[in-house]
C-alpha cells in the first residue's frame, strides 16, 4: 500500500496554499502539488499594488505571492515544486495523480532559497518511486482527497493550443506587459473586455508610437471605454497573423493578446467533474465539494462571482474545514 497524504492539492496559488496551510494547522497531512518552481501562483505575474486586500495595504501582487510562500513554508506543509499534474485515477484509498517533473531550482518547504535540486530519495515510498528522475519524468502520488486548486490560464488566439507563442505576441496580462519596452513601437491590443481597454491605456502612457485596439465585441467598462478615442478603436470581427504580426493585413511591432481566462484542470477529466460551459468546475459553495465523493474544487478554478486573492483564500479554508469533517466522520 503506497503512502497516503490526507489530501493531495494541485495548485499552489492563493487557494491550494491556503487550503493546505489550514489543513495543516488541523493537524492534517496534506501534499502540495504545484507546476511552477515557485508557489503563490498569478499573483507571481501582478507587480502593481495589490488593493483589493483590504489588509495588505501598498503590497504588490508579487509580494503577496512570496508571502504566500512564506506562510506554507512556516505551516510545514510537504510541497513538490516543478511538478505538473497530468492525470489522476481514483483508488480504493482516494487518488492517484500523476505528475510531471519540469526542469527547475527546487527547494523544499523549511529548505534554503536558490538551493539545485538533486536527485532527491523517495519521501513517499512506493509513491514517490520515481522521485529525482529525469525532467520529464512522472511519478505517482496518494491522496485520500483530491483539492483541485489549478486557477485559470490566459486564453489564447483562436485555433492555438494554450501555450503556443510567437516573437512579438504576449498573451495574458501582467508583468510580461510590464517589462516590455514600448518607445516608438506599433502595438496592436486584442480583446473588447477591461483588460484590453486597461492594457490600451497603458501601452499608449508607455511611449507606444501607435495603439490600435481590436474588440469583436466591447465588454469593458464605459469609463474605460469612453477613454479610447475612436480612431484608435475597431469593433467587429478580424484576422490576425501572429506569425507576420498583422492583425487585417496591417503590420504591427506587437500584438497583446488579452481574451480574458479559461480554467485549467484538464488533468481531472478522467473524474468527469461536472462543469459549467466554458468548463468551470461545479462546486458546492457551503463546502467546496465537487460533483464526485472525495474531490474538492477551490479558488479561480471554480469560478467565483468575483474571483481574487481573498475568495480564493477563502475557498481553500472551506475546502480544508470540509475534509476534516469527511475524516472525523
Ligand atoms: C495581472 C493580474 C493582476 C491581478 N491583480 C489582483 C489584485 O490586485 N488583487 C487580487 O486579489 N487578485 C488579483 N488578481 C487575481 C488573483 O491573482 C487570482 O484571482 C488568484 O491568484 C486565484 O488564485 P488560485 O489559487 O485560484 O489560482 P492561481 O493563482 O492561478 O494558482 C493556481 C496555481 O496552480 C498551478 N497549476 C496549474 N495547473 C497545475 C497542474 N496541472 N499541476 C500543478 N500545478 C498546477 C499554477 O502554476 C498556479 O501556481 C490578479 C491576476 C492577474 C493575472
Amino acid at each position: 500500500m503506497p503512502h497516503y497524504s490526507d489530501a493531495i492539492i494541485v495548485g499552489g496559488g492563493p487557494a491550494g496554499a491556503s487550503c493546505a496551510i489550514w489543513l495543516a494547522r488541523l493537524g492534517l497531512a496534506p501534499l502540495l502539488v504545484e507546476a511552477d518552481e515557485r508557489l503563490g501562483g498569478l499573483p507571481n505575474d501582478n507587480p502593481f499594488a495589490d488593493d483589493w486586500i483590504a489588509t495588505l495595504p501598498g503590497v504588490t501582487g508579487q509580494q503577496v505571492g512570496a508571502n504566500i510562500a512564506r506562510s506554507v513554508e512556516a505551516a510545514g506543509v510537504e510541497v513538490r515544486r516543478g511538478r505538473r499534474a497530468v492525470a489522476v485515477a481514483r483508488t480504493d484509498a482516494g487518488f492517484a495523480v500523476t505528475v510531471q517533473k519540469h526542469a527547475h531550482i527546487d527547494t523544499s518547504a523549511g529548505g534554503a532559497d536558490g538551493q539545485r535540486e538533486q536527485d532527491e530519495p523517495s519521501e513517499q515510498g512506493e509513491s514517490g518511486k520515481q522521485a529525482g528522475a529525469a525532467p520529464g519524468a512522472t511519478e505517482t502520488l496518494y491522496g485520500r482527497h483530491l483539492v483541485i486548486a489549478s486557477g485559470v490560464r490566459a486564453r489564447n488566439l483562436a485555433g492555438a493550443a494554450p501555450g503556443d507563442r510567437w516573437p512579438g505576441v504576449l498573451v495574458g496580462p501582467g508583468s510580461g506587459i510590464v517589462e516590455q519596452d514600448f518607445t516608438g513601437l506599433s502595438v496592436a491590443v486584442l480583446g473588447g473586455g477591461d483588460n484590453g481597454f486597461e492594457n490600451y491605456a497603458y501601452v499608449k502612457g508607455r511611449g507606444a508610437r501607435t495603439v490600435h485596439l481590436y474588440a469583436r465585441g466591447v465588454r469593458a467598462r464605459p469609463q474605460l471605454v469612453d477613454a479610447v478615442p475612436a480612431a484608435d478603436l475597431r469593433v467587429g470581427s478580424y484576422r490576425v497573423d501572429p506569425a507576420a504580426r498583422q492583425v487585417d493585413g496591417h503590420p504591427y511591432d506587437l500584438l497583446l493578446v488579452l481574451y480574458g481566462w479559461e480554467p485549467q484542470a484538464d488533468f481531472a477529466a478522467a473524474l468527469e467533474l461536472r462543469r459549467d460551459e466554458r468548463g468551470y468546475i461545479h462546486t458546492d459553495f457551503a463546502t467546496a465539494r465537487a460533483s464526485a465523493a472525495g474531490v474538492y474544487a477551490i479558488g479561480e478554478v471554480a469560478n467565483r462571482m468575483h474571483p481574487c486573492v481573498v475568495t480564493s483564500m477563502a475557498d481553500g479554508v472551506v475546502a480544508a474545514k470540509a475534509i476534516q469533517a469527511a475524516l472525523e466522520r
